[in-house]
This record gives structure tokens, C-alpha cells and sequence, in this order.
């Protein structure tokens, strides 16, 4: 019997609910649309079965990939031959004295509104972030000022002791799109604590408004994509680089710099994880040949 055969017996046995996935295509759970077949993927609905997917994975020498929203996500066209937990059946909400809770697998577009209907202010700038708590908390994801580290508390994960730990965010190393958890991809973030403030939920419905505005205003958010191709390199904007160097538009298949937005390679139709790669190193050695300024991915990658 093979490892992954094993483990569906074992996760039918420990966790018989627990939704399994065979060669489940990873076009579907990415926002790129890109991607072929995952092995194995669970879909716990809560914490326990999660827990008891990775614990039962890793008494069996196999290491889960996590996966929020795959909105950060270029899978390779042959797949992910491994364990896939996708996490975003994990989604509760709850406030204790201004202190929000959630658990990892919420949007940050529901965590946002579920501040507002409390009326706290502070995760206006997430609602529109397409990703998950967890997959936001890795990369310290931010937009328009703010930053997940300005109103995070803690960070509760299972760690690969199989423990569940609770860190003060002071401990969890979050910089610019990276943490303690871009170092440690085989810890599973499961919840996070929020200190917000009191607000105003009119005030707080405005500005989420006029950020989404502003995002439809500047982005190709009609066509597939993973956002941000890559990080802000320092001193610099990645978008006008590459604008600089004569980039935008520029295609290779379906992949394409987008034409509204150059900081974005956009699926324009049918585009393969190879033709983003492609795509994505000769954008990397145009800017740095023209401009000598080093592009580093922000995207990350899964089954190359
Ligand atoms: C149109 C568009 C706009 C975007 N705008 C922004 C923006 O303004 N600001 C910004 O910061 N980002 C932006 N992004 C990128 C992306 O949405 C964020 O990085 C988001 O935080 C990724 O979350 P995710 O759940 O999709 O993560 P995924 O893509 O699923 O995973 C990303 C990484 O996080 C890890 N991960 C996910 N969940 C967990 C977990 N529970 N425990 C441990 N590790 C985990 C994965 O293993 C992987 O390494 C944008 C993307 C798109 C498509």
C-alpha cells in the first residue's frame, strides 16, 4: 500500500467526517485558475479535524502543504504530488472585550466585515486582500498604510511538535510579506487575536468602500491572477520597473504583464504555470539587466 492510500485509511478512521480529495485540481483553488492535480487534499470544517489531518499525515513521514485561498499561489502544471490541507473550512468569529478572534481559514474580506458589524475599526484595508487569515498572517499582508502586524495580538498555530502554541505577535517576526511562518511552513496557523478599536460603523463602511474603490480603479481585478507578482523591492516600486523597462503588456502564452497594472502578471486565458514562470524570469532579467534592481517573487510556488 502506498503513503497516501495509508493515510486515507487512517484519516477515515480517526476523522471519518473529514472531507478527502483525490487528484483534486488545483485550478480550482487558486486564483490564478492555474494548476494540476494535488495528490491528496482534506477539507476540515474545523480545528480538530485539522489537527488530526497533519498529525495523522506526520506519524506517517508526510509533510501537508498548507493552503488558505491560493490567492499567493503558482501551482505547476503537473500538480502537487503530496498532502494538501486546505484550510478554508476553518471560519469562526468570535469578540471577547474588543478582542476579535478568528479562526485561520476566514477571509480577510469576512474578517473585515465582521469588525465593522461589531463596530471596530482597523482591518478596513484587508477587506479587500483575497486571501486568507492565516495565509495574511504568513505574509503579513497590507495594503493602502496598513498591515496585519498593527492590529494583530497573537498568533495560535500547531507546531511540528504537534503542539498547539499561542505566541504574542511581538514573537512572530512579521516584516514586509514575511514572519515566523514564511520560516515555518510546517506550522499550521489555526486562529488570531485582534486588538481593534471602537469606531464609527458608518465611517468604517466608507473606507472600506472608497479602498475597494480605489483597487478596482488600479488593478486587472476581471482577469485571473495572484496579485502582486513581486515584492517591493527596497528604494523602488516593482510596477514602475517594470513599466520602465517596456514590459507592460508583454506576453508569453496565455501569462501576460498586465496591461492595466505592471506590478500584476494577469491569465489572460489558458495560461500555464510555465508560462508564468517564463513570463516571470524574463521580467527578472530585462529589470535587472536595464535597471540593476534584483525582482524577488512574492508569489510562492508549489509542485516545480
Ligand atoms: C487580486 C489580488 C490582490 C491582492 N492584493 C494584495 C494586497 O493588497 N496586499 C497583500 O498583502 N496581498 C495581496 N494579494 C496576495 C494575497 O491575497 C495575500 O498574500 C494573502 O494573504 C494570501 O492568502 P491566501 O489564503 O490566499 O494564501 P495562499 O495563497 O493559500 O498561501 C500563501 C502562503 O501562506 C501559507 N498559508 C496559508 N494558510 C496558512 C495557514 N493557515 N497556516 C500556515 N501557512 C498558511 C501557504 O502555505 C503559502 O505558503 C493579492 C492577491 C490578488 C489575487
Amino acid at each position: 500500500m502506498d503513503q497516501m492510500t495509508a493515510l486515507i485509511e487512517e484519516l477515515n478512521r480517526r476523522a471519518p467526517q473529514l472531507e478527502l480529495r483525490e487528484y483534486e485540481p488545483m485550478s480550482r483553488h487558486t486564483t490564478f485558475r492555474i494548476g494540476g492535480p494535488a495528490r491528496l487534499m482534506a477539507l476540515p470544517a474545523t480545528q480538530k479535524e485539522a489537527v488530526a489531518a497533519v498529525r495523522a499525515a506526520r506519524e506517517l513521514g508526510i509533510s501537508p502543504f498548507f493552503l488558505g485561498n491560493g490567492s499567493d499561489l503558482l501551482v505547476s502544471d503537473q500538480g502537487f504530488d503530496g498532502f494538501i490541507v486546505k484550510t478554508t473550512g476553518l471560519d469562526q468569529t468570535r469578540v471577547v472585550n474588543r478582542r476579535l478572534r478568528a479562526e485561520s481559514g476566514i477571509p480577510l474580506a469576512r474578517l473585515a466585515m465582521a469588525a465593522w458589524g461589531q463596530g471596530l475599526t482597523g482591518l478596513e484595508f484587508a477587506h479587500g486582500i483575497p486571501g486568507t487569515l492565516g495565509g495574511g498572517v504568513t505574509m503579513n499582508a497590507g495594503a493602502y498604510g496598513g498591515e496585519l502586524v498593527q492590529v494583530l495580538t497573537s498568533v495560535t498555530f500547531l507546531n511540528d511538535a504537534g503542539e498547539v502554541v499561542t505566541l504574542p505577535v511581538e514573537e512572530c517576526a512579521l516584516t514586509y510579506r514575511h514572519s515566523l511562518f514564511t520560516d515555518h511552513p510546517e506550522w499550521l496557523i489555526l486562529e488570531a487575536e485582534f486588538e481593534l478599536a471602537q469606531g464609527v460603523p458608518s465611517l468604517i463602511k466608507i473606507k472600506m468602500d472608497e479602498l475597494a474603490q480605489k483597487r478596482r480603479s488600479k488593478q486587472p481585478l476581471d482577469l485571473p491572477s495572484a496579485g502582486s507578482t513581486f515584492k517591493r523591492p527596497e528604494g523602488y516600486f516593482a510596477a514602475a520597473l517594470i513599466e520602465q523597462c517596456g514590459l507592460k503588456g508583454v506576453g508569453i502564452g496565455g501569462a501576460q504583464v498586465s496591461e492595466k497594472h505592471a506590478g500584476f502578471v494577469v491569465n489572460r486565458g489558458g495560461a500555464t504555470a510555465d508560462d508564468v514562470r517564463r513570463l516571470m524570469e524574463l521580467i527578472q532579467n530585462t529589470v535587472y539587466r536595464e535597471t540593476g534592481v534584483t525582482l524577488e517573487p512574492e508569489v510562492k510556488f508549489l509542485g516545480f
